[in-house]
């Protein structure tokens, strides 16, 4: 008989954490994703200001779960899931593969959102793949070399006024690089500019730095970017961007700034596959799209379905790495459990199916929910610099920063990885350096985006792209 067959759909911490979990069972694994890697993001940002290389946070799925034996990977981009048939329709190029499954679990994570003007993409990009980590590297080194070509003071002044929408860890972190960039890294490698005047500018439209981490530790964060020469604005919206700079809009009214270098890090948007999946179960979705899941992660009527990470909406826990993790382990333990109960000898169900839909669904109720263990959540802001809630304990400095760099260093996939990673940290924290400021000419010229600038903007190596 064959074996019971998991579809996980994602490589990222929901995907590979179940993909894993599963390797001694008596399962067929394949995991289908768009990408061929793994991708830690919490630490692209690093990867943008040139601290680390992109295959560090990136390594091959192939390569993680090579020595898994009942895991296959296949690379392709999922277009619909079938929960009636029970298959999952994927595509690459113009290759379509149809994978049938017994068991589910659609962990494809979230998108960036710009809350409905999807034009800002153009000029802000999103901080959520390698891509765009790479695009933002190209525009944030790219702008330093624009203010050395530029010929008035007002260019200068526009190349060198960087602004990050969202002041939550992930814009916090990328303005703080960025600041250590200009004062640190780049102070002594330009002749006709000052990189130390950059301005750094961290935007939100709500009232708090990093509101998640409540009110004290936000505070302390602020005062840090802001000793770091960030200039801090709360309460202002973002209403326009455009190639040259953006609209603010606050209290004092409606305000342009004019800066070449935007990033985005404001607002999530689930995988548009929970459309797909609340279109044939009849699940909720809520405002940033996440699918409403019953307390077992599955969804209403589809025990074998099995939706974990960003994209699933449950008992308001957060958009974070160890819910994913979390999640994905606690799929596979939950398949684990259906088929030994559908293998023992008293049950009616075949390992295929097992024990029907009805069944399966009373059964789900019986096992325990999923509860999610908060583990604490921490940012950086600058070298030697973070801030930490773990339980009921805040750190702030140095201490935080070692707990960030071990926490960080543990769920690094792979060994080399590790190693290589902590050269590099050396090189950037204890050093002055950036070991990774590598930016190729088809990485700038690749994205439509820029192209589209046409006369209105000349690109940083003066060439006009081919179209
Ligand atoms: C910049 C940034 C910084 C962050 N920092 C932190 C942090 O410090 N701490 C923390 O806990 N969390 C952090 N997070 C959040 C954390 O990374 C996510 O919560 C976590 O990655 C969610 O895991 P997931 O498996 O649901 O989705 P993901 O990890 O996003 O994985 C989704 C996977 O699905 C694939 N995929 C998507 N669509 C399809 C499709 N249609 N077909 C096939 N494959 C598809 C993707 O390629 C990817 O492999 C950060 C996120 C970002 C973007």
């Amino acid at each position: 008989m064959a074996r019971h067959h998991v579809v996980v759909i994602g490589s990222g911490f929901g995907g590979l954490f179940a993909t894993q979990a599963l390797r001694r069972d008596d399962v067929e694994v394949t995991l289908i994703a768009k990408t061929t890697h793994h991708l830690f993001q919490p630490l692209l940002y690093q990867v943008a200001t040139g601290i680390l290389s992109e295959g560090e946070i990136a390594p091959a799925t192939r390569e993680v779960l090579a020595r898994q034996r009942n895991a296959e990977v296949l690379l392709g981009e999922v277009v619909d899931i079938d929960l009636t048939a029970k298959s999952v329709t994927s595509r690459i190029l113009d290759q379509e593969t149809v994978t049938a499954y017994d068991s589910l679990v659609v962990a494809a994570g979230a998108g960036q959102s710009y809350f409905g003007n999807d034009h800002f993409a153009t000029f802000a990009p999103g901080m959520k793949s390698i891509d765009d980590a790479l695009e933002l590297r190209g525009r944030i080194f790219g702008a330093f070399e624009l203010a050395e070509l530029a010929t008035t003071p007002e260019e200068v002044a526009r190349a060198l006024t960087f602004v990050v929408v969202g002041a939550g860890p992930t814009g916090v972190e990328m303005a703080g690089q960025i600041a250590e960039l200009s004062r640190r890294t780049l102070r002594r490698d330009f002749r006709r500019i000052d990189p130390t005047e950059a301005r750094i500018i961290l935007l939100d439209a709500m009232s708090a730095v990093l509101p998640s981490f409540g009110s004290e530790l936000g505070g302390k964060a602020r005062a840090r970017l802001e000793q770091m020469g960030v200039e801090v604005r709360l309460g202002a919206r973002v209403t326009d961007v455009d190639a040259t700079g953006l609209q603010v809009s606050d209290a004092t009214g409606s305000h342009r700034i004019e800066a070449l270098t935007k990033v985005w890090a404001a607002g999530v948007q689930a995988s548009p596959l929970t459309a797909t999946l609340a279109a044939q179960t009849g699940a909720g979705l809520d405002r940033a799209g996440r699918i409403e899941v019953r307390p077992d992660l599955t969804l209403p009527g589809h025990p074998e379905v099995f939706v974990v990470g960003d994209m699933a909406s449950l008992n308001g826990y957060p958009g974070v790495a160890q819910v994913a993790i979390q999640g994905g382990r606690y799929a596979a333990a939950r398949i684990r459990e259906r088929l030994a109960t559908a293998d023992s000898p008293d049950s009616s169900g075949s390992p295929d199916s097992p024990g029907g839909d009805a069944e399966n669904a009373s059964r789900a109720t019986a096992y325990q929910p999923f509860v999610y263990r908060d583990k604490g959540s921490m940012a950086t802001i600058s070298r030697f610099s973070a801030v930490a809630s773990i339980g009921r304990i805040r750190l702030t400095g140095f201490i935080a920063w070692i707990a960030w760099l071990a926490v960080h260093l543990v769920y690094i996939i792979g060994f080399k990885h590790r190693v290589t990673t902590l050269l590099h940290w050396a090189v950037s924290f204890l050093g002055r350096g950036r070991a990774e400021r590598t930016v190729t000419v088809q990485q700038i010229f690749a994205r439509n985006a820029l192209r589209d600038l046409g006369d209105d903007y000349t690109p940083w190596l003066g060439e006009t792209p081919a179209r």
